[in-house]
């Protein structure tokens, strides 16, 4: 096939190619458009080179997860294909293309066989042209697309950076290469993986085919690469090439907190994250790097992701987002500035943790816990300095919230009422949650 050629589906519906992208060992793709009705939408079409027993089944049981896979996660973040096409020529698929601002993850991060580490990446952050914030959110949801998959009985079997998109400024992520996913218990993966990515069983070959928790490995990798810039598995000192099996039987977190053998000098400082992040690493890395049944799943990276993006704030000297990682010190981890204005700690009853300052917003599940979680679309309370020069929390709700001082007086809030934070012990946002309060002011 090549650019300019047309090619029906099995419905009918004929496309135009445009544009060829890098043949794999699998298959031709091309970005295309359909040849009539919405010509606007950029789609891929996937060629195969081979035919293969039970492609055709694999893809129609995955089509007709589409909707329930996707539904809930911002458009196209599961590149499920959408159509396929078979004619006496041809066996291929049509998938949703990614979306114009997202790149692949191998433009800023390297491979372990390329270099421990990402200096692209680490730049582009230190430079300002990607805020840490979206990588968090990249990583966010990445790990609820591959929750969402294990949900419908997939695996992806190939998480790697080539097929991780990702969108430098909303933090939506597109996964790619979904026609090869396993079904488990009803189609087995057609693919192995790919080499320091894929789960050291697999490495080593002690395990044939990649499933679940062969992913979970992947994705602790691929959040591991988004967070801190390097591969976990490679140290300052190791030569991937000559090492022997680095990513199988002798795989080594490099910051295994006994065995320092592989340890991986400078760079961003582990240490800087919140602390529930770097216990899943640890799970990850130490607990389960052998033992598969003890990798942290999909499913619990979602929660410590989601608060770490909440105990952000942005620098006033380079205007990254940077982490209160020390209570005492709101030094940014970027450029190392001092950050001297005013902050609060909310300590919510339920254990969640959010910095605030000028500007912060309280949405839904501030207020009720685990509700609407991932949902910023109602605005429930703010932040502000009044001119008087007071830190002041304001209730945009039609809920009464019920503010506690330190003088031990209490008082309720009510639609576009407010107090000044340094004043309040412990504010009550509904029945089931209240948050204590620690402030800091203009801290040195
Ligand atoms: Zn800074």
């Amino acid at each position: 096939m090549k650019i300019g050629d047309r090619i029906r589906d099995l419905s009918g519906t004929e496309y135009v190619l445009e544009q060829a992208y890098n043949a794999g060992v699998q298959a031709e793709a091309f970005r295309a458009r359909r040849a009539s009705g919405n010509t606007q939408e950029r789609l891929a079409v996937k060629i195969y080179k081979n035919p293969e027993k039970d492609r055709i089944k694999r893809l129609n049981r995955i089509i007709a997860s589409t909707r329930n896979v996707n539904k809930g996660l911002p458009a196209r973040t599961l590149c499920f294909p959408v159509s396929i096409i078979q004619n006496r020529y041809a066996e291929g698929v049509v998938m949703p293309h990614t979306p114009e601002n997202s790149i692949q993850m191998s433009e800023l991060f390297e491979t372990p066989q390329e270099l421990p580490a990402s200096p692209k990446a680490f730049e582009a952050v230190t430079k300002g042209r990607v805020q840490y914030k979206t990588l968090l959110l990249n990583a966010f949801h990445l790990a609820r697309a591959t929750e969402r998959l294990y949900r419908n009985g997939f695996a992806h079997c190939d998480f790697s950076i080539s097929n991780v998109f990702i969108h430098r400024t909303n933090g939506s992520v597109s996964v790619i290469d979904a026609d090869n996913l396993a079904v488990e218990g009803f189609l087995p993966a057609k693919v192995s993986g790919t080499s320091g990515y894929m789960a050291p069983e697999l490495e080593s070959g002690q395990k044939k085919a990649p499933d679940h928790e062969t992913d979970a490995h992947s994705l602790a990798v691929l959040i591991f690469n988004l967070l801190v810039f390097r591969h976990p598995l490679v140290g300052s000192d190791m030569n991937v090439d000559f090492a022997d099996d680095p990513f199988g039987k002798n795989a080594l977190y490099t910051d295994h907190p006994a065995n320092m053998s592989n340890r991986f000098r400078g760079g961003f400082d582990l240490g800087d994250l919140p602390q529930d992040i770097q216990s899943l690493f640890y799970s990850a890395f130490v607990e389960g790097l052998h033992d598969p049944q003890d990798r942290p799943s999909a499913t619990k990276w979602i929660s410590p992701l989601w608060n770490a993006i909440e105990l952000l704030y942005t620098c006033e000297k380079c205007r990254q987002t940077t982490f209160f990682t020390h209570q005492t010190s709101a030094r940014c981890l970027f450029c190392e500035h001092q950050n001297k204005r005013f902050f609060a700690l909310l300590k919510f009853s339920n254990g969640f943790v959010k910095v605030v300052e000028a500007d912060s917003i309280l949405y839904p599940h501030h207020f009720f816990g685990n509700v609407r979680q991932y949902d910023l679309s109602e605005k429930l309370a703010d932040f502000k300095i009044h001119k008087s020069g007071h830190f002041i929390f304001a209730n945009r709700s039609n809920y009464d919230i019920k503010a506690e001082f330190v003088t031990g007086a209490a008082k309720t809030i009510s639609l576009n009422k407010g107090c000044a934070l340094s004043q309040v012990k412990r504010i009550y946002f509904s029945d089931n949650i209240y948050a204590d309060i620690e402030t800091f002011f203009k801290m040195i």
